[in-house]
Formats: structure tokens, sequence, C-alpha cells
């Protein structure tokens, strides 16, 4: 349709050897990859255009389902259970005289705080909280092909010429710092061709739908009569009802976008590696009454951290919770994970999270407050003079 338009309106005269363009030079060739990242213009191209590429028939284009299992030899784990080391679990403490250090700091260090409450206060019970935090992180990888389509512009072609594309899991990509998420996306080696652009028939430009490729729109002075007012001749267009079509500039046609007016698109199958680090993490929760939510905040100190390709459950820490949590955690981690998405490396940690409950009395009356983590930070949300909101943490 468009190129029917485009034809009656300008005439074949017009067509010119932009259209086609020539042949470029070798020197210009680029190198490959050189594929934009801004998904402005459509990038998906048309199933009737993709060749068929061995190990790659299940990929679409621009669609969420190029997701590529990895093979078998890749999710076999080898897990070596060898004989656990018997562990000496260092455990620190925290003394109440800690605990009452820190709140008279923490008075002093709040602006809209009166100080009153905590120089006057009397205690009444103090409880030190032994808190452990468990956290398994299994950093994964996993693979997803699709095809892309890019304006060729005469760069290079890693045609099919060149060699057979390997397989997803078989391209050698190189791997990010571990434990962090991150993308990579490289064009499939040996998968690319040039195709004449569907969306202008290889043209490279189309039609203005504005001017209807005529180049020309109605005058906008005299609304296309040709005179204003009674007889006088409209001075804007001379008489004539039209003025050049500011939509192309009077050309009657526009670049296209899909191939950036070059014709000529390059289809490939671009491989997306994506990394990924799962956390499972658990309190052991000494029902110190300090609000869960608060946890991710504290910060603890390191009292335990192995790195493998796999991880045991530990089974040797004095609190139970936790060799539970590290038993639930690399189960769940390798039945959600494994399969889909290797697991390169584990890592498990146990942090302690000292918390220290404080009961107190001011004018007659009770109040609670807690001292938690390795920076004994405060949490006092009845503290009894202040002024605004700053009580948590
Ligand atoms: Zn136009
Ligand atoms: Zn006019
Ligand atoms: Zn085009």
């Amino acid at each position: 349709m468009e190129k029917q338009a485009l034809l009656s309106a300008t005439g074949p005269q017009d067509y010119d050897d932009s259209i086609n363009p020539a042949p470029l030079p070798a020197s210009s060739v680029a190198a490959f990859p050189e594929v934009p990242q801004n998904e402005e213009w459509a990038s998906a191209p048309p199933a009737e255009m993709l060749d068929d590429v061995a190990g790659y028939e299940g990929t679409i284009a621009g669609g969420e389902g190029g997701f590529v299992l990895p093979p078998i030899s890749i999710t076999e784990t080898t897990r070596r259970d060898e004989p656990r080391p018997q562990r000496e679990w260092s455990i620190p403490t925290i003394t109440e005289d800690m605990a009452r250090e820190a709140f008279i700091q923490f008075a002093s260090s709040k602006c809209c705080y009166s100080s009153r409450p905590a120089k006057e206060m009397v205690f009444r019970d103090l409880r030190a909280f032994n808190t452990y935090r468990y956290r398994l992180e299994s950093f994964t990888e996993s693979r997803s092909t699709e095809w892309k389509m890019i304006p060729f512009k005469g760069q290079f072609v890693d045609s099919s010429a060149y060699g057979m594309a390997p397989l997803p899991w078989n391209i050698i990509v190189p791997m990010p710092p571990m434990f962090q998420d991150n993308v990579s996306k490289v064009p499939v080696p040996h998968t690319s061709s040039t195709k004449g652009c569907h969306s202008c028939m290889s043209l490279g430009k189309i039609a203005c739908n504005k001017c209807t490729a005529t180049g020309m729109v109605k005058c906008w002075v005299c609304k296309g009569r040709g005179y204003q007012f009674s007889d006088d001749r409209c001075t804007h267009c001379n008489g004539t009802g039209l003025q050049r079509c500011d939509n192309c500039s009077g050309q009657g046609t526009r670049a296209c976008q899909t191939c950036r007016g070059s014709g000529q698109l390059m289809l490939f199958i671009q491989l997306t590696v994506q990394w990924k680090n799962n956390i499972f993490e658990g309190i052991a929760d000494r029902q110190s009454g300090l609000p869960l939510e608060l946890y991710g905040k504290i910060n603890g100190q390191s009292i335990f951290t192995e790195q493998q390709s796999r991880v045991n459950p530990i089974v040797s820490f004095p609190d139970n919770q936790i060799n539970q949590a590290s038993q639930t955690a690399i189960q769940e981690h390798a039945t959600q994970l494994a399969r889909t998405s290797p697991i390169i490396q584990q890592r498990q940690t146990i942090e302690f999270i000292p918390i220290t409950q404080v009961q107190y009395e001011w004018k007659e009356k009770e109040y609670t407050y807690f001292t938690c983590g390795t920076e004994n930070r405060v949490y006092a949300p009845d503290y009894p003079a202040k002024c605004c909101c700053c009580s948590i943490l």
C-alpha cells in the first residue's frame, strides 16, 4: 500500500541511488558487535524473516520466551559429602553496662529528645538476647536468546558462512564479580544475515502520511481556497491554496524508521546472560519483642562465612534455628534454581546480632527500649520526651 501511494504520488524520477545504497567500500566495515541498546525503534523482526539456525529453533523475535535450559552436564551437582569438621563457635556477648552506655549516648545524640528521661530514669530490668541471622546466597546464571534486527549500514555480517553457530551454553561470556546481579547481551556468532527492510519494501523511505506523499498540504492562511476575505489572492500561497508539507519538508517521503533509511536490515540472534544473587535470610528470633522488620536495618557481626560451589547445611551451631534455616535454605535453592539457572557459587554466613531489652521507669511510668546490633543502636518507640518521630533506630 505504502509503495503504491509513493509511486503514484511522486513518480519514478524521484528515486535516485540513495534508495538502494551502493555497496560500501571494505574500509567502512564496522566491527561486530554493534548492538544498539536503545529500543526506541521496532527491534523485533517479523517471523517470516527469520532463518533456521541449528540449536536455536525455539528462538523467537522480541519475546520473553527465549529461555534456554542449560545442559544436564552443567546443572548436575557434584556435592561432595565430606566429613564435616567440628567447628569451634566463638560467640560474642553484650554486657548490661554496654547497654546502659548506649542509651545515654542515644538520648544525648537526638536533637529533639529531652535528655531528662535518660538521665533521670531508673533501670528496672535489662535482658540480653543473643540473636543470629543466617544468610544463604546462591549466585546463578541463566541464558535466553531472541532474534534482533538493526539497520544494516555496511557493518561486518557474521553469517553462517563463517561457521556453525555455537550452542547457547557453549558461548563464552566474561563473568562479572560474583554475588552481584548483572546482565550481558552478546550476538550469537555466525547467526547474522541481511534482509531487505519489510517496513519500506527496501526503499529506505516511506510515503508521508500528512501530505499523502504529494509534498504539499493546504495553505493554512486561506484554508486551501487560494483567496482571502473577498477576492484577495492569498499572499501566503500565491493563490495556489497549497504550501510545502513541513512533515516531510516537501519531499513527499520520510526516512524509514525501521532501517533508518538504509533499506536493509541485519538480523541476528542475541544471547542474554543474566546473573542473579538469590538470597535466603532467616532470623533466629529470641522473642525479644523487637519488630521483625527492623532486623533488616541492623548490622550484625559476622561470626561464620563459607563459600564454595555448593555449601553443606550447618548442623552443629548452638542455636538450632540456624541449623534448620541452613538446611531449608540449601534445599529451597537447590529445587528452585538448580535446573533452570545453574548455581555457580554459594556463600552462607551467620551474623551475631546483639539485642538488649531494657525496662526503665521515669516519673512513675514504665518504658522499654532496645539496643541493637554491633553499633548498639537504640530503638525506643515510647521514649517519653521527644518532639518528633525519630525513634526508629
Ligand atoms: Zn509530507
Ligand atoms: Zn493560501
Ligand atoms: Zn525500511
